[in-house]
């Protein structure tokens, strides 16, 4: 632990920031069975359907009655998860998985998760997606009392409070680990016996509860549950606790009631489109967010093209609002993979062309609007208008679906400290230039809102959580001392 010039508190896990590369990266997709024969195989399933949460690390943990099984791999799910022998170990009825992201190297697969540990009320599994904002408070405590850390995630910490408990029984020792914590989670967890799903007080990150003939499934968004064909049940609610045994379920609510506030980037990018959050569909919402962008900033063009994948719902929207022809003027190589060898620095200068192509046929001559969902640190966009332009554009109109991304994030979205937010740094018209667009322009927080069916934010209560776009926190960030502008990397891998 280190003190800022400012006095505050810098502490670190070891590493720097994980922002290290082009792109940030969002974190951990978490599935969980109960009941049923193929639970692995359908933990593996639902873990594919959320790669997008998390792909640089994966595991599933099984009971089989007798004992706990565990396979945790570095890389992608179909990858690692693909052979039947590998499945064939996972035995049992009862599994939970996780997918995360990590860096490359053999230190780092002990952070990946489900992290497993002996308690003195049996074995326990969990799982993961979100980030806690008080956890290198209570590890610094954990540590100072004696307790021994094998990994670098906040997680573990977690383990340690549930350890730690006096209660008898496991989801009392669970209620009593999340008492001391603050900031984003839902958990899967495991016993021998019982299946525990939790979300925060307020509800960032996502929990879904689905049926399976007479199995439960808990996961973290529906996509996953239609690819093993469960039934949607319902979601887990801001701040309750599930149990899930033989017996049925039992909701516990420990903590004082307070509106729910999801994490609205979610719908921004997090969530996959086919996913149903929040009762909304992800898909739709998107695209209403590119109708009101059209209202708020429209343009004259000749096509609206969509930086794929995450541009394409809301440039529909717009392009229907606009009517303007929406076409496919990007075209995106889906086969550029962490396995892809780095060319070298002369060739990699044609760097976006890598996963990114112009399609000259419906850019040449044209006055083009190109959407985007966000904006973090201006490389993509910078790199795309680039490439347009050079495709022979007349004129390149950037339209993004969100409002400018001005506040770090604690709660598992791995953007960069404030430092590096292009729009935290410049004005509009700045990062205009600095994209080389001949327009830009960002939905409104108000737009974002109305997209989601608000008449506006409120103020008082916001519907949800928008910190990225408004400074404004759902949770005490304890961790930071009060001080927002630094990069925490909690899960940050040490070197
Ligand atoms: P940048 O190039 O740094 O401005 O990043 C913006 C691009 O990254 C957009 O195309 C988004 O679709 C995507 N993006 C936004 N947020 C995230 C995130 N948390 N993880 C990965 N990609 C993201």
């Amino acid at each position: 632990m280190s003190r800022g010039q400012d006095g505050s508190r810098r502490i670190y896990f070891g590493g720097e920031s994980r922002y290290g590369d082009d792109r940030p990266r969002e974190e951990c997709g978490v599935f969980g069975v109960f009941g049923h024969e193929d639970a692995a195989a359908l933990t593996a399933l639902g873990l594919h359907a959320l790669q997008h949460r998390g792909q640089e690390g994966c595991g599933i943990v099984t009971y089989d009655g007798h004992r706990f099984n565990q396979e945790r791999r570095l890389g992608l799910v179909g990858d690692n998860f693909n052979k039947a022998e590998v499945i064939a170990r996972l035995k049992g009825r009862m599994a939970v998985g996780h997918n995360r992201y990590s860096t490359t190297g053999d230190v780092v697969l002990r952070n990946v998760q489900p992290l497993f540990a002996d308690l003195d009320t049996g074995g326990f599994a969990v799982g993961h997606n979100g980030n806690l904002t008080n956890a290198l408070t209570l590890r610094q405590e954990l540590i100072s009392s004696g307790a021994i850390c094998q990994s670098t995630s906040d997680t573990e910490v977690v383990l340690h409070l549930i350890s730690r408990s006096k209660k008898r029984r496991i989801v009392e020792r669970m209620v009593d680990a999340l008492l001391q914590i603050e900031g984003a989670y839902a958990f899967v967890g495991l016993t021998n016996d019982m299946l525990i799903g939790a979300r925060d007080p307020v509800g960032i990150r996502p929990l879904v509860l689905g049926r399976l003939g007479e199995a439960w499934v808990l996961t973290s968004e529906t996509c996953a549950l239609d690819i093993v064909g469960a039934e949607f049940v319902r979601e887990i609610e801001n701040g309750e606790v599930v149990a899930i045994t033989a017996e049925g379920i039992t909701s516990h609510r420990p903590f004082p009631r307070r509106p729910a506030r999801p994490c609205v980037f979610e719908y921004v990018y997090f969530a996959r489109p086919d996913s149903i959050v929040g009762g909304r569909s992800v898909y739709e919402i998107r695209k209403q967010f590119g109708v009101q962008l059209a209202m708020e900033a429209p343009t004259e063009a000749d096509v609206i093209v969509p930086v794929p994948d995450s541009g394409v719902p809301s440039a529909i929207g717009y392009s229907t609002a606009a009517r303007i022809p929406f076409e496919l003027g990007i075209i995106r190589n889906h086969y550029v993979g962490r396995t892809f060898i780095e060319p070298e620095q002369r060739i990699r200068q044609l760097g976006v062309k890598l996963k990114h192509s112009a399609n000259p046929g419906v850019i040449r001559g044209n006055r083009v609007v190109l959407l985007d969902d966000s904006v973090v640190r201006g490389t993509t966009s910078k790199k795309i208008v680039a490439m347009i332009k050079e495709a022979g554009a007349r004129e390149v109109h950037m339209r993004i679906s969100s409002p400018p991304i001005r506040y770090p994030d604690f709660y598992g979205i791995d953007t960069p400290s404030t430092d590096d937010l292009l729009a935290a740094n410049m004005t509009v018209e700045e990062m205009r230039d600095f994209m080389g667009a001949d327009s830009l322009a960002f939905l409104s927080v108000d737009g974002l809102y109305r997209a989601m069916g608000c008449d506006h934010r409120d103020a008082r209560s916001p519907q949800f959580t928008d910190h990225c776009f408004t400074g404004d926190y759902p949770t005490r960030l304890v961790d930071q001392d009060g001080a927002a502008d630094f990069q925490l990397s909690l899960l940050a891998d040490a070197r």
